[in-house]
This record gives structure tokens, sequence and C-alpha cells, in this order.
């Protein structure tokens, strides 16, 4: 095993929920058998952040903890018995951090409901930090020739909408909604229009909803304009195939259900705290689905990196350093964000 020299760590600490982060010097972890630790290189800012320090969901972590699931970097030591990866690899710590690889969900690739499923950043220390301890089983591997910075995004962001659009099931020449276009919906917009697949953007926001067009979505409709459903009915012609919810806003979780063609699934990733209303006759009357998707598996990883490698998909980003960090969480919360922060280690070295 290598080690670096370096004893310890600029690190952004949630030590108290609904309060700003701290940036601390901590010890640069020490790998044991079986785990590798990552020099991070950029971890983008994922709005499922600000949920984990707000301590918006049911089962929240244990504090202190650091946050970022979207951490890119390069293996610099090795634990014992460690064979998935080398020193030196360029490798991404994402939010499914590991996971038991024995259970039914395991067995069936559906890894990311694992009962004993760790999460990066949530219940293990995520990549606000100048390293990270990551599961070599469970890291996301970067392709040659991808940038770490354009990299990161795609490994929470990315992977969620990609898989999101595989589980409305929408084929080639259908439509799909993808309502809430930041740091998810401008990967979705890009994934969904590369599968083939007709594209309405809706947003609250004008200007996300131009950057949609700009992306390639072929129609955009602002969710407060007075009858938002009724315009994606009237350009779907009868609903959307497929509907990929990403907004963190409740409003639009009904919304998207009604914008959901007979027949059609209705997709939710987005992870606002609360219930919404589902209008019950109209879900079952036209036969609609509503699924839950939950980021994706590590073929879905591969796959939804492949796409950018290809020059598909780009995530479009703005650099920060780490101890920008409270603004960037600020401006997050009030959608001033136009795509993805993403926190670049290389500036701050
Ligand atoms: P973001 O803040 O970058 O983007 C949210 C977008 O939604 C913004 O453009 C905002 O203007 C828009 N919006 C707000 N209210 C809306 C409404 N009523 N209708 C339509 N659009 C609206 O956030 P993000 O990083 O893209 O994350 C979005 C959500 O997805 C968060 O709740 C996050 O926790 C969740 N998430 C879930 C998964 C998963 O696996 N299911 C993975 C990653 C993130
Ligand atoms: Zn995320
Ligand atoms: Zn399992």
């Amino acid at each position: 095993m290598t080690r670096t020299s370096q004893t310890t760590m600029q690190a952004a600490l949630v030590e108290q929920f609904g309060k700003p982060l701290v940036l601390r010097e901590v010890p640069v972890p020490v790998p044991g058998p079986g785990q590798i630790l990552v020099k991070t290189e950029a971890c983008g800012v994922c709005h499922t952040d600000l949920h984990a320090a707000a301590g918006d969901w049911p089962l929240r972590p244990t504090l202190p903890f650091i946050p970022g699931h979207e951490g890119i970097g390069i293996v610099t030591a090795i634990g014992a018995g460690v064979k998935a990866v080398r020193e030196g690899d360029r490798v991404g710590v994402p939010w499914l951090y590991s996971a038991c690889g024995h259970c039914e969900y395991c067995l069936s690739a559906r890894e990311t409901v694992c009962a004993e499923a760790e999460f990066g950043g949530y219940s293990k220390n995520g990549g606000f930090a100048e390293f990270i301890l990551a599961d070599p089983n469970y890291v996301a591997h970067i392709p040659a020739g991808l940038a770490p910075r354009d990299a990161a995004p795609l490994i929470c962001a990315g992977i969620t909408t990609y898989k999101g659009i595989k589980e409305t099931q929408a084929k080639p020449g259908d439509w799909i909604v993808i309502s809430g276009i930041g740091g998810l919906g401008h990967l979705g917009v890009q994934y969904a229009r590369a599968m083939g697949l007709h594209v309405c953007a809706v947003d609250v926001d004008d200007g996300k909803l131009a950057h949609a067009k700009r992306l390639g979505a072929d129609v955009v409709v602002n969710a407060r304009d007075g009858d938002a459903i009724g315009a994606v009915k009237k350009a779907t012609h009868g609903g959307a195939h497929g509907v990929l919810i990403t907004a963190p806003s409740l409003a639009a979780f009904k919304q998207g259900v009604g914008m959901t063609r007979k027949f059609g699934t209705c997709v939710l990733v987005g992870l606002p705290p609360g219930e919404f209303p589902t209008p019950l006759f109209d879900v079952v009357s036209n036969c609609i689905t509503i699924r839950g998707s939950f980021v994706g598996n590590r073929l879905d990883m591969a796959e939804a990196l492949a796409f950018a490698v290809d020059g598909k998909v780009k995530a479009e980003i703005e650099l920060q350093p780490l101890s920008a960090i409270n603004s960037v969480f600020e401006r997050l919360e009030r959608g001033a964000v136009a795509s993805r922060v993403v926190i670049d280690f290389a500036a701050a070295s």
C-alpha cells in the first residue's frame, strides 16, 4: 500500500442540520483492507447535498459528515486485497458507495435499493474534501478523454436522468417531459435527445427554459403558466409517453402526473420532503404508471458516461473553490445556479 505524504486535508463538514457547512482541516483517512483512497480533482454540487445538510429525509446521516457524491479523482493508495482498481486510475465516488452484493436486489442489478447500501456524502464521507475513502467495487471508472470536471455531474445527475428516462419506457419518436431543468434536467434533455425522444422541457424559470431550447428541447412550458398541463397535452398530442420529474418541488409532481399520456409512465426522481396529492381517478382510468427511480446501477453508470465520451451529452459547469461551498448552497437553494457547480480542487492546490 502506498500512502500520500499529506496527513491532513481541507474538508467541508455538516456539523448541524440546517446550518452552514464548516471548513476544517481534518486527518486524511487511511484505507483499510478492501478500501481505496482517492485524491479529489473535482466534485459536483447536487441538490441532494442540500437535502442532506438540511436533514430533510426520514433517515438522517450521522453528524458530522462530509457531503458530496459527484467526486472524481485519482486513486492514490490502496488497501490490502484490492484488485478492482490500481493506483493512478481515475475514478468517481458516487451516491451508491457500496452494497452487499448478495441480496435479491444486488443479484438482479437493482443494487441501489439494497438494505445494506451505503451512500456517498451521506452515510459515508463524500467529495467535499481533498481525499475520499471509497469501495473499489462500486466506484465509477472514468474513461480516458473525459476531464474530471466534466465527468463529475455525470456520476449523479447524469446517471439519474439517463436511468430515469429508461424507466419511463418511452421509445424513440415518443414524447418525454423533463420537469426541472437544473443540474439533473439539463443533462436529462440531452440524454433524451440522444435516445431519440421528442423533448418537452418544463421549469418555473424562463432562463432555464431558454437554456433547454438551446440544448435541443422541441417545446418548453413554464410550469407557472395558467394551464401548463393543457400546454403540454396540446404540444404532445395528448400527453407525454414518459414524464421525468427532477424538480425539488412538490407542486411539480401532481402536475407531472397530469402531463402523462394514457398508458404512459411518470418517473419520480426529485426528492423534496413531503407528500403530493395523486389524482386517483385520472391515474386509474388513464392506466398511468407512477414509478420511483433511484440513481442507477454500475452498468447504467458506464452507459451514462459513454454518451459523454461520444460527445452526445456534456454537462454545463461553473467552477468554484471549496471555500465557496456555502454561497453555492445558498444559490442552489433559490434556483440561481444555471446548471451545475463543480468544486475544482485543482484550482485550490
Ligand atoms: P437543481 O436545483 O439543480 O434543479 C432543480 C430545477 O427545478 C431548477 O431548474 C428549478 O428552477 C426547477 N424547479 C423548481 N420548481 C419547479 C417546478 N414546480 N416545476 C418545474 N421545475 C421546477 O437540482 P438538481 O441537482 O437537479 O436535483 C433535483 C432533485 O433531484 C433534488 O430533489 C435531488 O435531491 C433529487 N435527486 C434525486 C436522485 C435520485 O436518484 N432519485 C438523484 C439526484 C438528485
Ligand atoms: Zn446527486
Ligand atoms: Zn444487497
